[in-house]
C-alpha cells in the first residue's frame, strides 16, 4: 500500500495539533496520507492508552486518514535504538511516502525532540540496502528513502521556512484536535487533574497561532512547516502566481 504522505507524531494528537488542516487538505485533494504514532500517550495525566487510541481513530475520520499505526515505543521513553528505527523503518518500507512529516527538532515536551530525531535516523537509514527488514509475511523489503522531510511545529514557535494554507480546513483541524476530548478544551475535568493544554486557553491559543502565521502569509488561517535539508526546493515559480497576498 503505497502513501503520498507519512506523518509522524510522538504522541496520539500531535499530528492533529502539528498539522492536521495540512492532512485535511492533502486528504481532500485525493492525496493518501498515513499517520504512525510513535507512543500512546500512556504517559498524559489525563485520559488512558484505550480512550487515546479510540480518541485517534475518531480523529482519522475527521481528517480521511485511512492508515494509522501505533508502534508503541513507550511514552516518555522513546530511545533511539536500532530495535526502534527498524520498527519505523518497516512501516516506511512498506508505505514507500513520497513525503514525510515529522515533529519539531526541539520541543517543550522532551518526547517531541527525541521522536523526531528517532524518526529521521530511521528515515535516513531505511534507504541503506545493508539494513534488512521484512514485511508481515517474511518478504524481504525494498529498502526506500522519502523525497522530501517536513518538520511541523509544537508547542515552541520556531521561524519557519513556508506557511501552508489551511483557512479551509481549519474547522476540520479544530474538529480532528477536539476528537481527543479527555486532553483538549475540557469542560467539565471531574476528578482529572488539569494539564498545560486541557485549559479553553490553551485552545484559543491553537487558533491565534493560526492566525498568525496565516496572517503573515496572506491567508486567514495557516500552519507553519521547516523543510528538513533546508533550502526548499522548488521547480517552478506558480506557487507565487497563483497567491498574491496583500503587502
Ligand atoms: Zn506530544
Amino acid at each position: 500500500m503505497k502513501l503520498d504522505v507519512l506523518v509522524f507524531a510522538s504522541h496520539p494528537d500531535d499530528a492533529e495539533l502539528g498539522c492536521g488542516g495540512t492532512i485535511a487538505s492533502l486528504t481532500k485533494s485525493g492525496k493518501k496520507v498515513g499517520v504512525i504514532d510513535l507512543t500512546k500517550g500512556e504517559m498524559g495525566s489525563r485520559g488512558t492508552e484505550l480512550t487515546r487510541a479510540k480518541e485517534a481513530e475518531k480523529a482519522n475520520e475527521v481528517m480521511g486518514v485511512s492508515f494509522r499505526v501505533n508502534l508503541d515505543l513507550g511514552d516518555s521513553l522513546l530511545p533511539n535504538t536500532r530495535e526502534n528505527q527498524i520498527k519505523i523503518i518497516e512501516q516506511v518500507r512498506k508505505t514507500r511516502p513520497h513525503i514525510c512529516i515529522t515533529g519539531a527538532p526541539f520541543d517543550r515536551h522532551p518526547d517531541h525532540g527525541k521522536g523526531t530525531s528517532l524518526v529521521l535516523d530511521a528515515l535516513f537509514y531505511s534507504g541503506l540496502r545493508k539494513i534488512p527488514t521484512s514485511d508481515e509475511a517474511g518478504t524481504p523489503q525494498e529498502p526506500w528513502r522519502p523525497s522530501h522531510i517536513l518538520h511541523y511545529m509544537q508547542d515552541r514557535p520556531f521561524d519557519p521556512d513556508f506557511v501552508y494554507d489551511i483557512s479551509e480546513h481549519w474547522e476540520t483541524k479544530k474538529q480532528a484536535i477536539l476528537a481527543f476530548n479527555t486532553q483538549f478544551n475540557v469542560e467539565e475535568p471531574g476528578n482529572e487533574p488539569e494539564t498545560y493544554i486541557s485549559s479553553e486557553n490553551y485552545f484559543k491559543q491553537l487558533e491565534a497561532r493560526a492566525r498568525y502565521f496565516g496572517h503573515l502569509a496572506g491567508f486567514t488561517h495557516g500552519e507553519a512547516f521547516k523543510y528538513y535539508l533546508s533550502p526548499t526546493p522548488l521547480r517552478s515559480m506558480n506557487v507565487f502566481f497563483e497567491h498574491a497576498p496583500k503587502r
